[in-house]
C-alpha cells in the first residue's frame, strides 16, 4: 500500500463539493468587482520565482519543489548543468505566474483601466507539515495590475471581507492586520537602521534571526520566538520612515476602510514573507485555527511587473488559503453539505418491475432530479435501507400492483406518508402540483 506523499491530503467527495462552492462564491463576489479568472501552469521556470519572490525568502531558498524531466534527471545526477528553460519548479504561490502570463500575453494595461484577475488552484511548498500547513494546498487569489491608487487596496480588502461574509463568517471575529512597508526609497533607510539595531542585539536573537540579519533583516520582525519579540519591541518602526507619498497612501487606505466600517489592527511588525511587497501589506487572522492563524495575506507590489520584465506597472493582490479557511469555518460550527444528495430512490418491489423502475429513474433524471436505483437485486428491505443511507427525500416503489394499475407508490421518507399516483402524473408530483 503506497500512501499519499507527506503534507498532502486527498480532497474527498464531501470536501470536493465544498471546494467547488468555495470557488464559486469567490467568482461571484470578486466578479462583482470586475475580476475575471485566469489559469496558469502548475510549474514555471525556477528563475521566475527567484526573481519574483526573492532569493533570500524561505519560500524560494528552502521550500520549492523542483521539477526535472526524466532526461534531465540523468544530467543532474551526473553533475551537469541544465538550461534555465529546463530548470523548473512547482509554483509556491500564484502572483509570479500570473504576472508572467500577463506580460507574455501582452495584457498589461497601458493607460487603460486596471487589469483585474483571479485564480484558484494548488500551490506547493516543502514546509514541515502541521495543522493548517501542507505541502500542497489550495489558494484563491486576485491580482489588480495598472493602478497605484489607495482606493484599489481598500476596494480589494473590502471585497475580501465580503467574500468571508458570503461564506458565512462573522467578520467581526476575523482580525484584519494592516501595515505599510513603504517604497524602496523609504525602506532602504529603514533597512539600514534595522540592520544596525539587529547587529547590536545579535546575542539576544534566535539562530534563525541571526541568519536573517544580513540576508533578509525585515523577516526577523515576524519571528515567533518570544525572546526575539521582546528584543524587537525596541526596534525602529517602519512607520517612522515612510516618505510623504507612502504616508498619504497609507492614510487614505485606512480612511477608506474606516468609512466602509471595516475594522483593522495596525501592526508595524507585519512584513509578510515575500520580497515583492511595497506600501500596503495585510493579513486576515483567525484565532480559531491554532498556530497557523493567517487565513489570507496580500498587499501592494509596485515593482514586481518591472522586475519580471514588463513595463513599470503597479499591482495589488492577495491570496487566501482554502484549507485554513475551511478549518476556521469548521471550528465555528459551520455545517458542510454532503456531496451526495438524492431526491428520489426508485425501489423495485418485484422482478417484473425492474424495467419500469429503470425507465422511471431515467425519466426523473432527464427531468433534472437526483435519482438512485438498486442495480444489485437487493431485497425491498435492503433497498429502503439504501434509500435512508442516501438520505432520499422520496422513495418510489414499483411492484406488480403498481404495474397492473399504471401507478407509482410514492413514500415521503421524512413523514413516512405513502400515496399512489398515476404514472403520467409523476412530473406534476415533482413540481408539487398534485
Ligand atoms: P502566502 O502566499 O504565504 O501569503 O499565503 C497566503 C495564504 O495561503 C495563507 O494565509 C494561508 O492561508 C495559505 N497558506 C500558505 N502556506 C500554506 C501551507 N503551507 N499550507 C496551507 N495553507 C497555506
Amino acid at each position: 500500500m503506497i500512501n499519499s506523499p507527506l503534507g498532502t491530503v486527498d480532497i474527498l467527495p464531501d470536501e470536493a463539493k465544498f471546494w467547488t462552492i468555495f470557488q464559486q462564491k469567490a467568482r461571484d463576489v470578486f466578479g462583482r468587482y470586475g475580476y475575471v479568472e485566469i489559469s496558469t501552469p502548475l510549474f514555471e521556470q525556477t528563475d521566475l520565482f527567484v526573481r519574483g519572490i526573492g532569493e533570500a525568502t524561505d519560500v524560494v531558498s528552502k521550500e520549492m519543489f523542483r521539477v526535472i524531466s526524466g532526461g534531465n534527471l540523468e544530467k543532474v545526477f551526473a553533475g551537469e548543468q541544465i538550461k534555465a528553460k529546463s530548470n523548473l519548479s512547482l509554483r509556491p504561490e500564484g502572483t509570479a505566474g500570473v504576472v508572467r502570463a500577463v506580460i507574455q500575453n501582452g495584457m498589461l494595461p497601458q493607460g487603460s483601466a486596471p487589469l483585474k484577475l483571479m485564480y484558484a488552484g494548488p500551490m506547493f511548498r516543502a514546509e514541515r507539515p502541521q495543522d493548517g500547513r501542507q505541502r500542497q494546498f489550495m489558494q484563491i487569489g486576485v491580482e489588480c495590475l495598472g493602478a497605484s491608487e489607495a482606493s484599489i487596496d481598500a476596494e480589494g480588502i473590502i471585497m475580501l471581507m465580503r467574500f468571508y461574509e458570503a461564506l458565512g463568517f462573522d467578520t467581526k471575529k476575523l482580525n484584519l492586520v494592516l501595515n505599510s512597508m513603504g517604497c524602496p526609497k523609504c525602506r532602504a533607510n529603514y533597512r539600514k537602521d534595522l540592520l544596525e539595531f539587529l547587529k547590536k542585539n545579535e546575542k539576544d536573537l534566535c539562530e534563525t534571526c541571526v541568519e536573517r540579519i544580513e540576508k533578509n533583516p525585515l523577516r526577523t520582525l515576524d519571528c515567533k520566538d518570544e525572546k526575539c519579540q521582546k528584543v524587537l519591541d525596541g526596534a525602529p518602526k517602519i512607520s517612522e520612515y515612510l516618505c510623504d507619498d507612502c504616508k498619504n497612501h497609507y492614510e487614505e487606505v485606512k480612511s477608506l476602510l474606516k468609512n466602509s466600517g471595516i475594522k483593522f489592527i495596525e501592526d508595524w511588525k507585519l512584513v509578510r514573507g515575500l520580497d515583492y511587497y511595497t506600501r500596503t501589506v495585510f493579513e486576515i487572522q483567525s484565532g480559531d485555527v491554532g498556530a497557523q492563524d493567517a487565513l489570507c495575506g496580500g498587499g501592494r507590489y509596485d515593482g514586481l511587473v518591472k522586475e519580471l520584465g514588463g513595463n513599470d506597472t503597479p499591482g495589488f493582490g492577495f491570496a487566501l488559503g482554502y484549507e485554513r479557511t475551511r478549518l476556521a469555518m469548521k471550528n465555528n460550527g459551520f455545517e458542510f453539505e454532503p456531496a451526495k444528495t438524492c431526491d428520489y430512490f426508485v425501489a423495485i418491489a418485484s422482478d417484473g418491475a425492474k424495467e419500469k423502475a429503470f425507465e422511471v429513474a431515467q425519466s426523473l433524471r432527464d427531468y433534472g432530479c437526483n435519482v438512485e436505483i438498486d442495480h444489485q437485486n437487493r431485497s425491498l428491505k435492503s433497498q429502503f435501507k439504501l434509500a435512508d443511507k442516501f438520505m432520499a427525500k422520496f422513495t418510489i416503489i414499483i411492484g406488480e400492483d403498481e404495474l397492473k394499475k399504471g401507478e407509482l407508490c410514492v413514500r415521503n421518507m421524512e413523514t413516512h406518508d405513502q400515496e399512489n399516483i398515476k404514472q403520467d402524473k409523476l412530473f406534476a408530483f415533482v413540481e408539487g402540483k398534485l
